[in-house]
């Protein structure tokens, strides 16, 4: 899967991987503390609702007390609306704001008597208290409502008077809803924490803190409103008034005379805000990961680049540069005790190696070719050295539109002298003739030993008078050697030379070869130790009829050789 993936990605790779269990571990463990700080909360929630509950309970028992003492009371007082009415203003001066009203319902329904000393204000068969007291005979809760008398929010409670074994009326107070706040106030909410405390409708009778808008209405949202109704404690999840989504606890405060639950109180907390610290460290974390992770690969493939990939291609391009034959390449790299550099230092000797081997190889084959195409006893370059050479100077001459000469010289009676002082004598006179040679032409131009005692020389940029006069030249020099071997005078060595021009006498190798050695044959013929140019007009027929008078017959020529060797 890797495969075509460069190296440094690849190194990002890996790096993401190593950091990936790091990441799920944290993650996980960010879900645990999630989890530890829900239960943290909820639990804590619960708590606070069984206490904000036990405080709402103190304040109804309050209100039965008093209820209690007050229908007592109402059952010893005569049977006039009127004391009745005094009676229970008084009562309710004294209790400062803590009561709207409080007084006596007839068990018909209608007021008898209450402190506010309003009387006719119809009939209370309507209210829940009263209806459960005359149902139950019980003392019994009312639900949120604004008192008809006192046209104040509050809460009432209904208490039995009870003559004979029979029901002779009913005691009720209506409680001021501070008297709930207030038994709540000192409970510490946690932050953004809202208490409601609710009648058996879901009416919010109070809340903490105290918001009044949102008194004396129902919980907006029917799941928290269904949920909130529930009998028994209860703990889940919904919208709050805000919107925001909350976790509630909630717990009946007390129960009516009948079974059923009268007040419930409910403590709820914004769900962001339990987790807030959990997500906050989980953020943290995943910061950190990201930036170690982001450094490790900054780090790593900048460490990958300068301690690994800058050698590994300095060694790669080495490597091609070598095996494409540059033996002079090297990586540069000082041995130390790291691999690569180690590798590059035994690459550097082994290219080292190399060249070296090379250099030698190519000074052997120089020495080969040069063996090849030299002549062992004089020097000068050989009959193959002729046949490579010949066609080369032609084309140059011909390219560069100068003409050349081209000279034929055999030794005269070169085979007496071997006969006469013997063939070391005779390589002596070779040398002598081959150095007399060389001395009389210029760097640019050529010799060569083609055979035997037969040599040829190329003059550059000669023409036929040039090349007439320095052939004249070349034969007084060798006339006038006088050679010595083992003390002994040779006598003199002669030659005779052939002489042809490019262009006047052929333009490619074979007719220039042919012409000078017909010039030469005629040399021969005329009687040696001459130069003899080449002319069409003098054919060598003829002149070897004139020379034949006076010498020994014409020779084997050197084209004669030469077109053995074919090609050229
Ligand atoms: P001409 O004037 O007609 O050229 O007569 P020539 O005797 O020079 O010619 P010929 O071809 O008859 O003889 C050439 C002689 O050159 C024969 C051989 O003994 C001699 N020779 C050829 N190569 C060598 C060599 O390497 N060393 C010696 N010492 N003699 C050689
Ligand atoms: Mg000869
Ligand atoms: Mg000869």
């Amino acid at each position: 899967m890797l495969r075509n993936v460069s190296a440094p990605n690849r190194l990002v790779l890996v790096i993401v991987m190593a950091v990936l269990p790091m990441l799920g571990l944290t993650v996980y463990g960010a879900f645990e503390q999630r989890a530890y700080a829900e239960a943290e909360a909820t639990g804590h929630l619960r708590l606070l609702v069984q206490l904000a509950a036990r405080h709402h309970q103190q304040v109804v028992e309050g209100a039965r007390d008093t209820l209690a003492a007050v229908a007592q009371l109402a059952a010893a007082l005569p049977h006039d609306p009127a004391v009745c009415h005094a009676h229970f203003a008084e009562m309710l001066e004294h209790s400062g704001s803590k009561f709207h009203n409080m007084g006596v319902i007839a068990p018909s329904g209608e007021t008898f008597c209450n402190g506010l000393g309003t009387a006719a204000t119809g009939s209370m068969r309507d209210r829940l208290y009263l209806r459960l007291v005359r149902q139950t005979r019980q003392f019994s809760i009312g639900d949120y409502q604004v008192g008809r008398s006192s046209r104040r929010a509050g809460l009432n409670f209904g208490f039995p008077i009870m003559k004979n074994g029979a029901l002779a009326g009913v005691a009720f107070l209506a409680l001021d809803l501070d008297e709930f706040h207030a038994s709540v106030a000192a409970l510490p909410l946690p932050p953004q924490g809202v208490l409601i405390l609710l009648d058996a409708n879901g009416t919010i009778v109070a809340r903490q803190p105290p918001d009044e808008g949102r008194v004396g209405i129902k919980v907006r949202s029917p799941t928290v409103h269904a949920a909130l109704m529930a009998p028994g404690p209860g703990l889940f999840e919904g919208p709050g008034a805000d919107g925001v989504t909350r976790i509630f606890a909630s717990e009946p405060v007390v129960n009516n005379s009948d079974g059923s639950v009268a007040l419930k109180v409910s403590i709820s907390v914004p769900k962001a805000l339990v987790f807030q610290h959990a997500d906050a460290e989980l953020a943290r974390d995943l910061a950190g990961i990201l930036v170690a992770t982001v450094l490790l690969i900054v780090v790593g493939r900048y460490s990958a680049e300068r301690f690994v990939l800058r050698h590994i291609r300095t060694l790669l391009e080495t490597a091609r540069r070598v095996s494409s034959g540059d033996l002079t390449a090297r990586t540069g790299m000082r041995p130390r005790n790291e691999e690569l550099s180690q590798i590059g230092g035994a690459l550097d000797d082994m290219a080292a190696a190399l060249q070296e081997r090379d250099a030698q190889l190519q000074h052997a084959m120089g020495r080969l070719v040069h063996q090849a195409t030299s002549d062992a006893l004089t020097g000068l370059g050989n009959r193959r050295h002729l046949q490579q050479h010949l066609p080369l100077e032609l084309a140059r001459a011909k390219r560069r539109g100068e003409p050349f000469a081209l000279i034929v010289v055999d030794a005269d009676h070169f085979k007496r002298l071997n006969d006469t002082f013997g063939h070391d004598a005779g390589d002596l006179a070779l040398k002598e003739i081959a150095g007399t040679l060389k001395d009389n032409i210029r760097a640019s131009d050529l010799a060569w030993r083609y055979g035997g005692e037969e040599f040829v020389v190329l003059l550059n940029n000669a023409g036929l008078p040039g090349a007439r006069e320095r052939a004249e030249l070349m034969r007084a020099a060798l006339a006038r050697l006088d050679l010595r071997h083992q003390g002994r005078c040779l006598g003199s060595v002669t030659a005779s030379l052939g002489v042809a021009v490019f262009p006047d006498h052929g333009s490619d190798v074979e007719t220039l070869i042919r012409a000078a050695d017909a010039a030469l044959y005629q040399a021969k013929a005329a009687g040696r130790n001459r130069v003899v140019v080449y002319s069409a007009e003098a054919p060598a027929e003829a002149a070897v009829t004139a020379a034949g008078a006076r010498e020994e017959p014409a020779r084997a020529t050197v084209l004669d050789e030469l077109e053995r060797q074919r090609p050229l």
